[in-house]
């Protein structure tokens, strides 16, 4: 895994990003990592092609470290810091269905479609998708991190 791509996207994009230290959650696809934001559009094109009907919408891309303390302290996340969503390799999917938001897409097959283009799924968070396996995030976040 080349982490060095990844650093260089964390440091002159999301550092120089206005929403950096953003309190509230973000779903700029610019902060995305580029190659994993284009295996993203490559699999919802792929759900399209069974659901034409449903737009996957990206809920959140970038997370700051301030948000994701407070996601912490309200118990809705393990990590205090430093989660995948900080360095621009994680996304949470919903859809659109008729114009309304929705959590009723078919997240059983996009998920399928997610692993069989080599993204990371989790068991425990359904709409969460991501561009490393977990076994590699103490690596990355060595690597790439702010410090
Ligand atoms: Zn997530």
């Amino acid at each position: 895994m080349d982490y060095g791509k990844i650093k260089e996207h964390f440091d002159n994009v999301i550092i120089t990003s206005k929403d950096f230290n953003s309190p509230k959650p973000v779903n700029d696809l610019n902060l995305l990592y580029p190659p994993f934001l284009e295996k993203l559009i490559k699999c919802f094109g792929r759900y399209n092609e069974e659901y034409p009907e449903h737009d996957v919408y990206v809920v959140e891309t970038y997370r700051s470290n301030d948000l994701q303390k407070k996601y912490y302290d309200e118990h809705k996340s393990k990590i205090r810091k430093d989660g995948m969503h900080h360095f621009g390799i994680a996304a949470d999917i919903a859809f659109s269905i008729n114009g309304e938001f929705s959590y009723k897409g078919n997240y059983d097959f996009l998920r399928g479609i997610f692993t069989e283009e080599g993204l990371t799924v989790l068991k425990w968070e359904l709409g969460h998708v991501q561009f490393i396996p977990v076994s590699e995030q103490n690596e990355l976040r060595k690597c790439v991190s702010a410090g």
